[in-house]
């Protein structure tokens, strides 16, 4: 153990991600000590900005960039970003869908001019999709909850039919059921782009269910992107933690549980196998196995670009929106997440893509700007993924290899090198399903606690799911003040 970790601590959080940091801030506002050890020279794990030397001045997010969670989460609600200087910049359109033979379909902020754009779909989008954003608190409430406690929105008579209606849209959407109540291609190839963030069978509940619940936020707050890069989020947790007596030691990698220092909590922003590992001679093997258990899901190959222009979409109000869903049609989607599923890279697989410089031109440097983009890839895929995302983007965006200064691909495979909690490229950090979605990483009544004393996860390998949100380490925090320090109320995190 290093000499700069110093004296024992209070508590010590193994991993700097949105959830350790959330975790982190909490606790130590309650007055406790609170060291933070991170194996990256860098802090926010799954939310940092970084130059990759790829051209002077230009910075990429390597994880997140788009944070419609960050923006209606209870714990940032809370901890206010933008009171901290975070600039979260809206774009007037959510998200899009380019299609091959038509205009692209696209999710603008505002319902109604969304639905204008449906044709036939017009109704049923405007009619479930006001509901939905009018009571998107309820909705994250449930959503973002632990699972385990009763969230007060199910207890709210005027929030008992937009739930319903959230969850009978999931439960079709999810099911060989799906093409109810949808029947146009355009409004079902936008709904199945936004459930495909979930990456995996389509359709399947756990993609369904997390395609309602970030589409009904596409038309409440919006999906933002940070001004300067997703890092400002994390960096203000930094900052919060250290003005509240904490310390952040970066490069230090935590190998065996005998590399944390002793403290009377420590909380583990890793996967759960990682975890199990660590704790593999502390904890009775049930729950080593149970742990395991959670495995891996499929993953995410990512592709960062250096480009002269903005993307020259087909269809030019692509533009508006913060991301673009490619793939195709809903049939297109579901056929390439099946050969994903099946351990095959798709020809044209699903991608993600974003060009943060349309909304905020300080990410633009000497007429260059970055695009992010990522594939969905089988799990460990060591095929780097430049040649496919470009391919599929120059599918709805003729030129854009034109447009292109510099490229850098990670193959699934080689995620991890750059975040060890991303094995395999697998960003959800374990298998979703709807089951893995209550069960994460175990059944247990207390899914927090890892059987060594002390011993807590608090990464998105917990309830409620992955995300820039925060929510697992805040759920996780509040275990250990009442469990541990027999403190029961959270602090405050404002101001
Ligand atoms: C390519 C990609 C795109 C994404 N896009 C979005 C998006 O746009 N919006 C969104 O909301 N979410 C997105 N996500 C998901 C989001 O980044 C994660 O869900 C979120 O970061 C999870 O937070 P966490 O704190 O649980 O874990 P992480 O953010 O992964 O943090 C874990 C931390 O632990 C550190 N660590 C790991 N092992 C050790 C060790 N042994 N010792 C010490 N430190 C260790 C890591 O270096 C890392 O800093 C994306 C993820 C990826 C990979």
């Amino acid at each position: 153990m290093s000499a700069v970790v110093g004296r024992e601590q209070d508590v010590v959080v193994v991993g700097s991600g949105p959830n350790g940091l959330a975790a982190a801030v909490t606790l130590a506002r309650a007055g406790l000590q609170v060291l933070v050890l991170e194996a990256e020279q860098t802090v926010g794990g799954g939310a940092r900005t970084l130059d990759l030397g790829m051209a002077a001045g230009i910075r990429h997010d390597i994880c997140s960039a788009v944070h419609p969670m960050a923006l209606a989460s209870p714990f940032f609600t809370a901890f206010d970003l933008e009171a901290r200087g975070v600039e979260l910049l809206t774009p007037e359109a959510s998200y899009a869908q380019p299609l091959d033979a038509e205009p692209a379909a696209i999710a603008w902020r505002d319902v109604e001019r969304t639905a204008d754009g449906l044709g036939a779909d017009a109704p049923v989008w405007r009619r479930v999709f006001s509901m939905l954003s009018a009571q998107h608190e309820a909705i994250i409430d449930v959503a973002l909850s632990d699972k385990r406690s009763v969230p007060s929105a199910l207890l709210s008579p005027a929030a008992l039919p937009a739930l319903a209606a959230f969850g009978a849209m999931s439960g079709l959407q999810g099911t060989p059921a799906w093409g109810v109540p949808l029947r146009t291609e355009r409004a079902r190839a936008l709904l199945t782009g936004v459930a495909a963030h979930a990456i995996g069978a389509l359709p399947s509940l756990a993609p369904s269910a997390t395609g309602m619940l970030l589409a009904a936020l596409a038309h409440a707050g919006g999906w933002p992107i940070p001004r300067g890069g997703s890092q400002a989020i994390t960096d203000a947790l930094a900052a919060d933690l250290r003005a509240h007596g904490g310390r952040i030691i970066t490069g230090y990698r935590v190998r065996s549980a005998a590399d944390v220092p002793p403290a009377r909590a420590v909380l583990a922003d890793l996967p759960a196998d990682t975890a199990a590992e660590l704790l593999a001679e502390r904890i009775p093997s049930p729950l080593h196995r149970s742990l395991r258990s959670l495995g891996h899901g499929h993953a995410a190959a990512k592709a960062d670009f250096v480009v002269n222009a903005p993307i020259p979409w087909r269809d030019a109000e692509v533009r508006r929106a913060g991301t673009a869903h490619l793939g195709g049609t809903r049939r297109q989607m579901a056929d390439a997440e099946a050969q994903v599923m099946a351990g095959r890279i798709p020809e044209a697989p699903v991608v993600l893509v974003s060009d943060p410089a349309g909304v905020d031109p300080s990410r633009e440097v000497d007429g260059l700007r970055p695009v992010w983009a990522y594939a969905h890839v089988p799990f460990n895929d060591p095929t780097d993924p430049t040649d496919l995302i470009t391919a599929q983007i120059e599918r709805f965006a003729p030129g854009f290899r034109d447009t292109i200064v510099a490229a850098r691909g990670i193959p699934a495979a080689r995620m991890h090198e750059h975040n060890a909690s991303l094995v395999g490229g697998d960003i959800a950090l374990g298998a979703l399903s709807a089951w893995r979605m209550m069960a994460r990483p175990t059944a247990a009544w207390d899914p927090f606690r890892l059987g060594a004393s002390g011993w807590y996860l608090c990464s998105s390998a917990t309830p409620p799911a992955p995300g820039v949100h925060g929510m697992s380490g805040w759920h996780a925090a509040r275990r250990v003040l009442q469990q541990v320090f027999g403190v029961r109320h959270l602090p405050s995190l404002a101001g």
